[in-house]
Formats: C-alpha cells, sequence, structure tokens
C-alpha cells in the first residue's frame, strides 16, 4: 500500500464523517456538547487541503500530516486525540514508500497506544478506545491466521463497529460524558462510532482496490 492507498482511505474517512456528521453530533448532544460532527467535519476538511497543498509521497507522511492537522484544527478532545493517533500511526509506518498488512497492524497498535497515553482510557471507559482497541485486536488476529487484506480489514471494521455499539450499556468514565455519571448510560459513545467510520472507511477502500 502506497501513499495513494493511505490517501484514498483519508478521503473516504472524510466523506464517511460528512455524510454522518449529524448522526454523530446527535450522538454527543445525547452525552457531550453536540459538537463531535461538527468538530470533524472540519478537521477533516482542513485535512484535504493539507494533503493537497503538501503531497506527503509516503503513507507514514500521508498520516503524520493527517494528525497535525487534526491536532491544529480540531477544538475538543477528539482533535488531540485522534491528531495522536494519526501522528503515531504514521511515525509507526517510518519512510517506506509502500507498506505491507503486518505493517499497518503495528501502526494501529501504535495509535491505540497513543490515545491511551494522552487520554489514559481503558476498555470500558466508553471512548474510542472501545473500538480502536478491538479493531487492533482483530487485525492482528487475522492476519496470524493467514487472511488476505481485505478480509482482515473487514474483520478489523467489524470489531470497531461492535465495540461502538457496546459503549451503549457503559456509564463513562472520560471526558465530557463522565460528568453525567450514570446517565451516559444508554447511548453510542460518539468518538467510537466515528472510529468505527474510520476504519469502515479502511475496509470499503481495500476491498475495492481489491486487496
Ligand atoms: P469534546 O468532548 O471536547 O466536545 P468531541 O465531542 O469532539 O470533544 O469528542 C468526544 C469524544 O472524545 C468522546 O465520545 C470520546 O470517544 C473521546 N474521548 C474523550 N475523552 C477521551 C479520553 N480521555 N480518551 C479517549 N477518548 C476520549
Ligand atoms: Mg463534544
Amino acid at each position: 500500500m502506497d501513499a495513494e492507498f493511505f490517501r484514498a482511505w483519508i478521503a473516504e474517512a472524510t466523506r464517511a464523517i460528512e455524510n454522518q456528521r449529524d448522526h454523530l453530533t446527535q450522538l454527543d448532544a445525547a452525552i457531550g456538547d453536540a459538537d463531535h460532527g461538527i468538530n470533524l467535519t472540519r478537521g477533516f476538511g482542513a485535512v484535504a487541503t493539507a494533503l493537497q497543498q503538501a503531497d506527503p509521497k509516503t503513507p507514514g507522511s500521508v498520516l503524520m500530516l493527517t494528525g497535525s492537522t487534526l491536532i491544529s484544527k480540531v477544538g475538543g478532545a477528539s482533535g488531540p486525540l485522534y491528531g495522536m493517533a494519526f501522528r503515531q500511526a504514521g511515525k509507526a509506518l517510518g519512510d517506506a514508500p509502500e507498506v505491507e498488512m503486518h505493517a499497518l497492524a503495528g501502526a494501529l497498535d501504535a495509535a491505540l497506544a497513543g490515545v491511551q497515553k494522552l487520554g489514559a482510557a481503558r476498555e470500558g471507559d466508553k471512548t474510542m478506545v472501545d473500538a480502536l482497541a478491538p479493531a487492533a485486536s482483530a487485525l492482528a488476529k487475522a492476519l496470524a491466521e493467514g487472511a488476505a487484506a481485505a478480509d482482515a480489514l473487514s474483520a478489523s471494521a467489524g470489531a470497531a463497529a461492535a465495540g461502538a455499539e457496546a459503549t451503549i450499556p457503559m456509564q463513562a468514565l472520560k471526558g465530557r460524558a463522565s460528568y453525567l455519571g450514570p446517565r451516559s448510560v444508554g447511548h453510542e459513545d460518539p468518538g467510537a462510532a466515528s472510529t468505527a467510520l474510520i476504519l469502515g472507511a479502511l475496509r470499503d477502500v481495500a476491498a475495492r482496490q481489491g486487496r
């Protein structure tokens, strides 16, 4: 997978977030401050401009620029957290012009580690970690079992979606939603939902390219 593949992923993720902007904002209205869809739409819009202007040539530099742009353009908790995730993923890919699936799995692990280092959330705290952690595990497991790229990314996206849905009965222990205490129960976490969209976009791009 080359820089073009990673740009296609980010473009697809941007489309998915734009399509689901109001849904993400509604999720955040229930247990936060109703800005998650707006935050991410603004952030990924700025990423598209930055990628066009800088034209990065390696997978790692595409993800690093994505992360830096999200950090600088998105207010709210999710900007720095997603920024960290993409930057750490990019760093893990190094400066290779093309990367294989095992490197991508390592990048997803690095993204998770970065989010947890910055936000200190564990699985079960009702955050994006509840989608990202199972997605990273599912990808590693599928590759270890010899799955083809598209199938492994499909397993990963499925695990992210299931993880996001599993946040509904959880009580939030991190972020703004935690201020609600037990009243945060019964709603899907917006950041987990957006993580599932971003990893769904990765699956869709890989499938479209017949990997
Ligand atoms: P804000 O909460 O500042 O308004 P957003 O609405 O854009 O920012 O993002 C909220 C999402 O950020 C939450 O749904 C949750 O998934 C994620 N989040 C918040 N705090 C943390 C944390 N400490 N660790 C991981 N994710 C977090
Ligand atoms: Mg919010």
